[in-house]
């Protein structure tokens, strides 16, 4: 590993874009998903391993589904560490970051990706519906981003790694900008992360440090089972998607990895939409 990075604000890395190949694969970068024992944040961790990065799995209460993605990874050929964390707790957050220090050496690709939801009528919902979200969706990517950023910071780019000292993926949602009735904290706790990750982005772009969301639209994972489950709730639900499917896990999967890999160094405080279409305003699909 290189020798730490002594730059002090102001000063900037020695450029490697022109000497630093395009790497479409990960192979040697270590790499921590929150929230990867199901849905979105498990295809995510299989499709970093699939592009050769060594995997932590985070998770927060199913062991044996954590260590089913773990089995998946480790016969890959990769290094894999299945972690119990609740991400919105700074010492459990803590914690893991060190462990994977001690088992990994360091980091550099963190997908944010733990969520959840908790539904109410707005005048309906309680303080503690609002805090749980913005407790897991906004709080629990702040607190893991800092860890990352701390790490990226004093180690630095490594070239022989990566062309940035390292990689944030904040997991998003196009309720980054569409506002959604009956979800109030979901779509505060996201609109959040849009600002966060841009905000934290422009702050360690000079540290060659990149920080992405990606903001999924439908995805058949276990969070919207209600809205894809019958042919019913399908039909409705491609009202919203001008491309007429549910999108799956990997689709995401793939995404993060384009965003983590080299083949994009020059993407910083982006959203990628993958949603087939949803942020378009479907409404006016008919010409209004
Ligand atoms: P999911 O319920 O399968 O995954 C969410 C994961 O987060 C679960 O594994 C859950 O155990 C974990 N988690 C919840 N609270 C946690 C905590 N305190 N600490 C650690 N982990 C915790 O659903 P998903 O669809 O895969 O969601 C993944 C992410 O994608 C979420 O951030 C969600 O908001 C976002 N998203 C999903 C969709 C979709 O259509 N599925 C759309 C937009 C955004």
């Amino acid at each position: 590993m290189a020798a730490a990075n002594e730059m002090t604000s102001g000063e900037f890395p020695e450029a490697v874009m022109p000497s630093c190949e395009t790497r479409e694969v990960l192979v040697g970068q270590k790499a921590l998903v929150t929230g990867a024992s199901s849905g979105i944040g498990r295809a995510v961790a299989l499709a970093l391993a699939r592009a050769g990065a060594d995997v932590v799995i985070n998770y927060s209460s199913s062991p044996e589904a954590a260590e089913e993605v773990a089995a998946e990874i480790r016969g890959l050929g990769r290094r894999v560490l299945a972690h119990q964390a609740d991400v919105s707790q700074e010492d459990q957050v803590h914690a893991m970051f060190q462990r994977m220090f001690t088992e990994f050496g360091t980091i550099d690709i963190l997908v944010n990706n733990a969520g959840l939801q908790k539904d109410a009528p707005f005048d309906e919902m309680t303080l503690a519906d609002w805090q749980l979200v913005l407790n897991v969706n906004l709080t629990g990517q702040f607190l893991c981003a800092r860890e990352a950023v701390r790490e990226f910071k004093r180690r630095g780019v490594v070239r022989e790694v990566s062309c940035a000292a390292g990689k944030i993926i904040s997991m998003s949602s196009v309720h980054e900008v569409i506002p959604w009735a009956g979800h109030v904290n979901y779509a505060a706790s996201k609109g959040g992360v849009m600002m966060m990750t841009k905000s934290i982005a422009q702050e360690v772009a000079p540290y060659r440090i990149r920080v992405n969301s990606i903001a999924p639209g439908a995805i058949r994972t276990p969070i919207n089972k209600d809205a894809w489950s019958t042919p019913e709730a399908l039909k409705e639900l491609y009202k919203l998607i001008p491309y007429r499917r549910i999108g799956e896990p990997d689709e995401i999967g793939r995404a993060a990895v384009w965003l983590a890999s080299d083949a994009s160094d020059y993407v910083n405080g982006i959203t990628l939409f993958v949603d087939g279409g949803m942020t378009l305003y479907p409404g006016f699909e008919t010409g209004g």
